[in-house]
């Protein structure tokens, strides 16, 4: 897209940042440095039409991108100006005030956020100013990949053959330092510093948050480096809570701190030079399901609130305030089944929680307590550093059963049996588990009677007689 240029219109170009925190592999940055003067723009938007507020976890991650940015823009000599409200407002008024004769941003994929996008380019259309977006945050776009039949794709195998059959871009490098004389950010109508934002939780989580993580695109390129020194382990260590045995790449590639063209770009180089390896194939296929999620939130917008496959509208969920104790007990990690309080407390220690008990925990919740995805999904939503407005109602939809090639509803997880498979030592439940870590004489998978005198509570559900509850359910909707 683009519109005429108006000669009255400086030659500056705003480079609207979103959900692309980085430098290096950013095309909207990249043709904005190419043009001449650039001034970095990021609107923390929670006034948008259908924008999702977010979450307590990636406020805390959007608080050190933020900083981190400015750092990095900084060495480049471009100003990082933050200002707060809807964006299809205050967008506007920065071109306004700056006289900038271009925009350009990379594209996102929500529908509320694309007509926000929309708002603005038609905005610049009436005053002559060149706007340009990029595709920066998917591999492919979403409205491209089409089924034989020309619909979306519903099923992940066939998507993943299309997607891999279609060639990938290679990242762009980060643009050169010091180009011309910069507008100061007052020019813009004064910046904002993330500061005054409110967007830290207390200081107590924080301090967990910040222990577990170094937020930052160079945070994330040592991540990316480090883990695919070990990439050949994924095949079996992706799967083991206990081990450090996946990329944790998924807080940066949320706030796109790295690109994913720039984390297959670096695997195929691997493979290049040592070889092909189960592991590295698992990789690049989880960046296919997050390809696929997005995907699916393309052709579903309210993805988060609307089951995949209609046959659940009429799903018996239990009555919320019926199910409101056994949420809380899942929430704050005291089931009393082992790996899913494990998985919880990691949750909230940490705002990050292993796949494998992502599952389990998510299995747990809808099935055999037979609460709603929609509150187990919203709880993450606050809860994680990644939580993404994809790959979470994606992934809660999979284990639901509701979504697309989601797992089937009499899939249900043991959560005793998959802690003995995926934990065998029990290190990760003892970890965060205090209470079951001394004592020998307790099994730290089915602690049962014997954790009340631990601290730990009893189980609050039979997982046998809650699992023929959901079965019988499932079974009622047809
Ligand atoms: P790795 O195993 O190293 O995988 C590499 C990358 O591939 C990840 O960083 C991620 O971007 C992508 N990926 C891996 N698994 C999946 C998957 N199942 N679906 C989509 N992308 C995937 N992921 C999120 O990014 N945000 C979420 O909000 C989110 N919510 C989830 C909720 C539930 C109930 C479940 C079961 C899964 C959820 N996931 C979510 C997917 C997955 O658990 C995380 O992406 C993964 O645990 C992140 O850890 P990692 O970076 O070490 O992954």
């Amino acid at each position: 897209m683009s519109a005429p240029e108006s000669p009255d219109r400086g030659t500056t170009t705003i480079v609207w940042f979103r959900d692309d925190l980085r430098v290096t592999d950013h095309p909207a940055l990249d043709a904005a440095c190419r043009r001449g003067e650039a001034l970095a723009l990021y609107v923390l938007d929670e006034a948008s039409e259908g924008v999702r507020p977010l979450g307590a976890a990636a406020r805390w991650w959007l608080d050190g991108s933020l900083r981190s940015l400015r750092a990095s823009l900084e060495e480049l000599g471009v100003p990082l100006l933050l200002r707060r409200g809807p964006a299809g407002q205050v967008v506007p008024d920065v071109l306004e005030r700056t006289g900038a004769g271009g925009i350009t941003w990379n594209r996102r994929y929500g529908a509320p956020e694309r007509a926000v996008d929309a708002a603005v380019e038609q905005w610049c259309a009436g005053r002559g100013v060149a706007a340009r977006s990029f595709r920066a945050g998917l591999l492919h776009e979403p409205s491209e990949l089409r089924t034989g039949a020309g619909g979306p794709y519903r099923v992940f195998t066939p998507f993943w053959k299309a997607l891999r059959s279609r060639e990938v871009r290679q990242p762009l490098p980060a643009p050169r330092a010091g180009r011309g004389a910069l507008p100061r950010a007052a020019d813009a109508g004064g910046g904002e510093d993330p500061g005054g934002w409110d967007l830290l939780p207390p200081p107590e989580r924080a301090e967990g948050l910040a222990r577990a993580w170094t937020v930052g695109e160079a945070a994330a390129w040592e991540r990316l480096d480090a883990f695919l020194d070990r990439v050949e382990d994924y095949a079996e260590g992706h799967d083991r809570p206990d081990r450090d045995g996946t990329s944790r790449l998924s807080p940066h590639l949320r706030w796109g701190e790295i690109s994913p063209y720039a984390v297959w770009d670096a695997a195929v180089r691997h493979r290049a030079e040592r070889g092909s390896s189960p592991g590295l194939e698992k990789f690049l296929t989880e960046l296919g399901w997050r390809e696929f999620n997005w995907h699916q939130l393309h052709h579903v917008p309210d993805l988060h609130v609307r089951h995949v496959r209609p046959r659940f509208d009429a799903f018996p969920w239990r009555d919320p305030a019926e199910a409101a104790a056994d949420l809380r007990a899942w929430q704050q990690g005291r089931t009393g089944i082992p790996l899913v309080d494990a998985g919880m407390r990691q949750l909230e220690q940490t705002g990050w929680m292993h796949n494998r008990v992502r599952m389990v925990t998510a299995s747990l919740l809808t099935k055999n307590l037979l609460v709603d995805w929609r509150a187990g999904e919203q709880w993450f939503w606050d809860r994680l550093v990644d939580a993404d407005p994809a790959c979470g109602p994606g992934n809660w939809q999979w284990v639901a059963g509701s979504g697309a090639d989601a797992s089937p509803w009499f899939r249900i997880f043991n959560p005793v049996t998959q802690a003995r498979k995926f934990d065998p030592d029990a290190r990760y439940v003892r970890r965060w588990l205090p209470e079951l870590a001394g004592d020998e004489g307790v099994d730290p998978f089915e602690p049962g009677p014997l954790g009340p005198a631990l601290g730990y509570p009893e189980p609050i559900v039979d997982l046998r007689a809650s699992r023929e509850r959901a079965l019988d359910a499932y079974a009622s909707t047809r």
